[in-house]
């Protein structure tokens, strides 16, 4: 072998037909880093390389006088060497040419590292994007429920728990919006309603008796009122009854009807009867003067010896 050869930066082996080695170059013997010379070229291969080159090298170095780019893996005191190799068929004798593969063998490993590192990272991240998504329709739910608690919670400050009726509360919020539609020339009037000698319906029957009234009064007055007014209770046995758009006559016989009615209606083993205080908004009221108006004229009904209307 002439020396150029023989210190090429490749490996480079002469076989013959029974895959004897005639050659070798210091490169090649570098590679497989052997001291005792290899006989064979399948001394020089790894089992699975081995099989490899008996099924397809000399099939086909037979066939095409060549072999390109053929994948092989070296054995040598160092490890396998991965080894790109090409071959060529002169004079009866095969010669061959290896390129070490080492680098770019290391350099496909990263790769495929970084691949598995990126895939990991995109399930890791469709995980958490499912996790966030889940917790997003988690969030709309417990939105919903505060939705429904907060309705609730409006219901339980704005009514009143025994009867159901608006309570105290409400009843000023409406009479402050109504007030200031009065101002404009819309009518409005007021009926300040309580049951005339309740204490004895307590004393005579209990508590709980008297409680059953107040939600059949309540009952009663919406059903008598209808549509055309909103009926609230202020607490204990007072209710006030709001009537928008209409003016003090009409008030005046409307309170006289409810009145009439309630006392020779059907009650609970008792009987009971109100006295109504009428109040019809006149110019420069506001929410509290046209209800004192209601609640003097109540007073008055009271001292003239209950069971009847009068006008503020
Ligand atoms: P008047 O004709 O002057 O209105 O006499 P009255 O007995 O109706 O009035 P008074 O103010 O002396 O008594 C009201 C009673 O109402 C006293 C209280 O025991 C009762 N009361 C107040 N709130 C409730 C309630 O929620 N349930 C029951 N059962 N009774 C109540
Ligand atoms: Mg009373
Ligand atoms: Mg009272």
């Amino acid at each position: 072998m002439d020396e150029q050869l023989n210190l090429a930066p490749f490996g480079y082996l002469v076989i013959d037909r029974n895959n004897r080695i005639i050659e070798m170059n210091q490169a090649m013997q570098e590679m497989v880093g052997t001291v005792r010379a290899p006989v064979h070229v399948h001394d020089l291969l790894t089992v699975a390389s081995r099989v490899y080159f008996q099924t397809y090298f000399m099939p086909s170095i037979t066939l095409h006088g060549k072999v390109n780019e053929m994948f092989l893996t070296l054995k040598s005191a160092d490890g396998p060497v991965p080894v790109l190799m090409n071959a060529a068929e002169r004079n009866g004798l095969f010669e061959c040419a290896m390129i070490g593969m080492t680098v770019r063998d290391e350099y496909e490993k990263e790769l495929l590292l970084a691949k598995r590192e990126a895939e990991r990272i995109n399930r890791e991240t469709a995980d958490a994007f499912n996790k966030l998504k889940a917790l997003l329709a988690e969030v709309e739910c417990k939105q919903g429920e505060l939705e429904e608690l907060n309705e609730s919670l409006y219901q339980l400050a704005a009514l009143d728990p025994l009867t159901g009726l608006k309570n105290r509360r409400s009843l000023e919020t409406l009479l402050e919006e109504l007030t200031m539609k009065a101002e404009d020339g819309v009518e409005l009037s007021l009926l300040a309603v309580d049951i005339d000698f309740f204490k004895q319906v307590n004393d005579t029957y209990g508590h709980q008796m008297g409680d059953a009234v107040l939600q059949e009064l309540a009952w009663k007055l919406e059903a008598e009122i209808g549509d055309r007014g909103i009926v609230a209770r202020l607490g204990g046995e007072e209710f006030v009854i709001v009537l928008p758009q209409i003016g003090k006559t009409a008030a005046l016989q409307l309170a006289e009807g409810v009145r009439f009615g309630l006392e020779k209606a059907e009650w609970l083993n008792v009987s009971i009867t109100v006295s109504i205080g009428v109040a019809a908004f006149m110019p420069g009221d506001d929410a509290g003067t046209l209800f004192e108006r209601a609640d003097k004229a109540l007073y008055e009904a009271k001292s003239a010896g209950r069971n009847r209307v009068a006008v503020g």
